[in-house]
């Protein structure tokens, strides 16, 4: 007999212990070998004062199980708080997000009865990386950090992941076409990659395009792997048109740990009702079967609950008077499951699982490249006049290693050439760059510049370095530049 898997439960809030109690009843009556550890996590913990939503002491189960099983809670804004979600992922090392989705039609309605793709969301940087900061009165902003070993990472892992289920093709969604350096990093590293999957059709798309066609004609892609902002929506789309948000399943893939937990939110609107729908937690648990190696109890209920949809047993969201035979509520809805658990679906086509625990993902840190310091951008807080005035100023700072390039203002130049219809807000970029481009520029070469720009009392308030990467730019250009 299988040993049992420890398995850290929280339940979660809104409608979270209600789906959670229908997910455990079915587990429980399919005789998963599963120990299972409860925490409490969510809004209650928030307002005791635990600004990551869990108790410290939870972590230590977190880290002993590397298993967790987790309900939807409600996101406080503001305040300092973080969000529990994505301080696991980036605590426990969870690299990949994992989101299937299929259709079910025509038990389940749907205008994309073919439909059945694999979203795979790198799952700990991005704009994720919730680094914001306000610099002037008029302007905030927030980090985006894409990397080469996150986006090696996760691409390696939606081909390995291609190749073990036999898919056909891996799409790439990114906006390189505007963001060159972030996305066109992740695109670049997609190319590279799929070179080594020649058998697995590749593609890349921008995503506004790719997320529009996912929407009109989601039969055209089979797995998609895409940064974390993109996959957040992407997901969110594919799952709502395959019929309900309700029923999206997700697992959070790491090394050493993974959790598993539906798509979708806490839903207040619904909870405490009887009335959610809780497949997408159930199916989020099958995945965690299947990831523990407990496939064939997962592929148990797994066809007891297509078997129960096909049966027409729907919960409201999915209630429909032509394809749906009887209204349920949450629980009804479980008890109907765990009837038909040693059923197979007689339409939907059964499922049969293997183990599927993935490889671990290696990455190799490549030798570093030659960087040279060419200039710098000196960010500026100002309101006392418009580009040209602020570039008399800035030019008593140049010196004849660094001169003031170019100014612009939301990414676009102002100066030298600009026009007078382009708004400018309190937040200047002045470009400083070296006179000396073979020698490269010193720290003290950036130190002096400050000195000098703080002398005409003007508030810089923070600089990024410019630097060529084996003679490279590692720097955008100002829009008009
Ligand atoms: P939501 O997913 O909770 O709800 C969106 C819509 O889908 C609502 O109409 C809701 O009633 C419906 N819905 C969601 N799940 C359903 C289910 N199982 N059965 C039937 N209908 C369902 O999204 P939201 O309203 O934007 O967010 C509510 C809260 O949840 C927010 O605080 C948000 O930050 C949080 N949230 C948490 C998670 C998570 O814990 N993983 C994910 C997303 C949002």
């Amino acid at each position: 007999m299988a040993s049992r898997i420890p398995v850290t439960v929280a339940p979660g809030d809104g409608i979270g212990p209600e789906i959670m109690e229908a997910t455990l009843k079915v587990l429980d009556a399919a005789k998963a070998p599963l120990d299972i550890e409860r925490i409490e996590i969510g809004e209650k913990l928030y307002h005791e004062g635990h600004s990551a939503g869990i108790r410290p002491e939870d972590w230590e189960s977190l880290r002993k199980t590397g298993l967790f099983l987790k309900g939807p809670i409600t996101t406080p804004r503001g305040g300092g708080m973080k969000s529990l979600n994505v301080t696991v992922r980036k605590t426990l090392g969870l690299f990949a997000n994992v989101r299937p989705v299929k259709s079910l039609a025509p038990f389940v309605t749907t205008k994309h009865p073919i439909l059945d793709v694999i979203v795979i969301r790198e799952n700990e940087e991005d704009l994720y990386a919730g680094i914001e900061h306000q610099q002037t009165d008029e302007v905030v902003q927030c980090l985006k950090l894409i990397t080469r070993p996150g986006s090696e990472k996760i691409i390696r892992y939606a081909f390995e992941f291609a190749r073990r289920r036999k898919r056909r093709k891996v799409t790439c969604m990114t906006k390189d076409n505007i963001m060159k350096l972030t996305d066109g990093l992740f695109h670049r590293v997609f190319a590279e990659i799929s070179e080594e999957y020649p058998e697995i059709e590749s593609e890349h798309l921008i995503v506004d395009i790719g997320m529009a066609r996912m929407a009109a004609a989601p039969e055209l892609f089979d797995i998609l792997v895409v940064p974390n902002l993109y996959g957040d929506i992407v997901s969110d789309i594919t799952a709502e048109i395959s019929g309900s948000v309700g029923m999206g399943s997700s697992a959070n893939i790491g090394d050493k740990a993974a959790m598993f937990e539906a798509i979708h939110g806490s839903a207040p609107t619904i909870a405490g009702k009887n009335i959610a729908n809780p497949s997408g937690l159930l199916r989020s648990a099958v995945t965690m079967l299947v990831h523990t190696g407990n496939g064939t109890v997962a592929g148990t209920i797994y066809n007891a609950w297509q078997r129960a949809i096909e049966d027409g047993i729907h919960t409201v969201d999915i209630y429909t008077p032509m394809h749906s035979r009887k209204s349920v509520g949450t629980q009804e809805f479980a008890d109907a499951v765990i009837e038909r658990l040693g059923e197979e679906p007689q339409k939907l086509p059964p499922v049969r699982y293997e183990a599927d625990r993935p490889n671990v993902i290696k990455y190799n840190r490549r030798s570093p490249a030659k960087k040279t310091l060419v200039g710098v951008d000196v960010f500026v807080h100002w309101t006392a006049g418009g580009a040209d005035e602020l570039a008399v100023m800035l030019q008593t700072a140049d010196n004849e290693r660094l001169k003031l390039q170019m100014i612009s203002n939301r990414g676009v130049m102002v100066w030298p050439e600009g026009y007078p219809e382009t708004f400018c807000t309190d937040h200047w970029r002045c470009r400083f760059y070296t006179t000396k481009d073979s020698q490269g520029l010193s720290t003290d070469d950036v130190i002096g510049l400050l000195g000098r720009v703080a002398d005409q009392q003007l508030e810089f308030i923070k600089t990024e370095h410019l630097y060529l990467f084996d003679g490279e730019p590692g720097f955008s250009l100002g829009q008009g530049q």
